[in-house]
């Protein structure tokens, strides 16, 4: 069997942090619901809580705005169930774009959809983005415009849904902007910050949103585990009933190995903030020597804010399964835009949004992790200007 190749996949899923493993080693074991009354039951009631102060400190919330949950996708779901009409990008995660085509396909009218006169019924509204990725502030505006007087209205209306950070591109979001339009249209807002959590600093208490998604095995916690963070006074509307767990905010006996393992990354997390700031120059001195050394390379949202780990990048003619395969061979293990469950490579709809072209179909993308170091970057440089 060949080494394990240097991975650079971590937008992925991050390698477990030292500490997460250690905190889930210790929780293993004694008997640990939460919920219960005796001396068991408030033990794993205190790392719980603990686990939730790590994780609103490295967010910027306040621990009792969290609810956890069983990781990002669901964080996304759990958000934007209760509305009746979402308005999101072209760019976002499918854990929101699936969640809102549901709503589309209801809210569809005309023959044949039985759903059609539902009152229920339920949309989607997707911003455009420009060719750098990020939406097109004006469209949402016009959008937001063209709705109905919202002010006053109950949950299961309207809300914006964008993300904070690309996963394929890590082109970063106008969030402050976007906010200032939900608000003034008198609508919430939701943000998939997953990307973002840890790579950047986080203020959720100042940022004006209603709702933001974590997960943990983007930061070096566990896969599986996640948090909603939900602004005071908002309602939400459960997905899962059952015995009132977070607040009544999410039943189901809580992930206590999960928890303590996100609780400890968190904790590592926030602590090591710089680490991130520093990758920034190390992919960027990437990218300037493949550019240097080869013609044929596009950089895909280059020109705008990104996370300091992300570079989505076209190398050479060969299509983006083949350039992975080649990297994997060469000993590094990055992807072709967005890993799907069925492990296959198709194609981007996030490039597609941002009108690639033919570019699309050869993007790979790098993206380093808490574990990874300067020479990490430079040795992919190397192979990528030479492949
Ligand atoms: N949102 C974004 C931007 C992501 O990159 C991911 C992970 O792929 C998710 C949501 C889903 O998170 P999880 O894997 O914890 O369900």
């Amino acid at each position: 069997m060949m080494g394990a190749a240097l991975y650079l996949d971590n937008n992925a899923t991050a390698p477990l942090r030292p500490a997460a493993v250690s905190a889930m080693q210790a929780a293993m074991g004694p008997p640990a619901n939460p919920s219960s009354v005796h001396f068991y039951g408030r033990q794993a009631r205190l790392q719980v809580e603990s686990a939730r102060a790590d994780v609103a400190m490295l967010a910027g919330s306040r621990p009792s705005d969290i609810v956890f949950t069983s990781g990002g996708t669901e964080a996304n779901n759990l958000a934007l169930s209760g509305f009746r009409h979402v308005i999101t990008s072209a760019v976002e995660h499918d854990s929101v774009l699936g969640i809102a085509h549901n709503f589309s396909n209801a809210g569809n009218s005309g023959a044949g959809n039985p759903r059609a006169s539902n009152p229920r019924a339920r949309k989607m509204t997707v911003i455009d983005v420009d060719p750098d990725g990020r939406i097109n502030l004006a469209h949402l505006e016009a959008i937001l415009g063209g709705l109905e007087d919202t002010s006053n209205t109950p949950l299961g209306q309207t809300i914006v849904s964008v993300m904070a950070a690309n996963n394929e591109t890590g082109v970063i979001q106008p969030l402050e902007a976007i906010v200032a339009l939900a608000r003034k249209a008198g609508v919430a807002v939701h943000s998939d910050m997953v990307q973002v959590l840890g790579k950047s600093h986080l203020d959720f208490a100042a940022s004006g949103l209603d709702f933001a998604s974590l997960s943990a095995h983007k930061i070096g916690g566990p896969t599986g585990v996640g948090a909603l963070i939900v602004r005071p006074g908002q309602a939400l509307s459960s997905l899962l009933r059952g015995g009132g767990q977070e607040g009544g905010r999410r039943s189901g006996t809580e992930n206590f190995l999960g928890i303590a393992g996100f609780g400890a990354a968190a904790k590592a997390a926030f602590e090591d903030v710089g680490h991130y700031r520093q990758m920034g120059g190390w992919r960027d001195a990437l990218e300037a020597q493949v550019m240097q050394a080869r013609q044929d390379v596009t950089i895909f949202g280059r020109g705008v804010d990104r996370i300091p780990n992300t570079s989505c990048l076209a190398v050479g003619s060969k299509s983006s399964e083949t350039m992975v395969m080649a990297l994997d061979l060469a000993g590094f293990a990055v992807s072709a835009g967005s890993a799907c469950s069925s492990g296959k490579v198709h194609e981007s709809h996030v490039l597609k949004a941002m009108q690639a072209g033919e570019g699309a179909a050869r993007a790979i993308r790098v993206s380093g992790g808490w574990q990874t170091r300067a020479q990490d970057f430079e040795k992919l440089a190397e192979v990528l200007a030479e492949l």
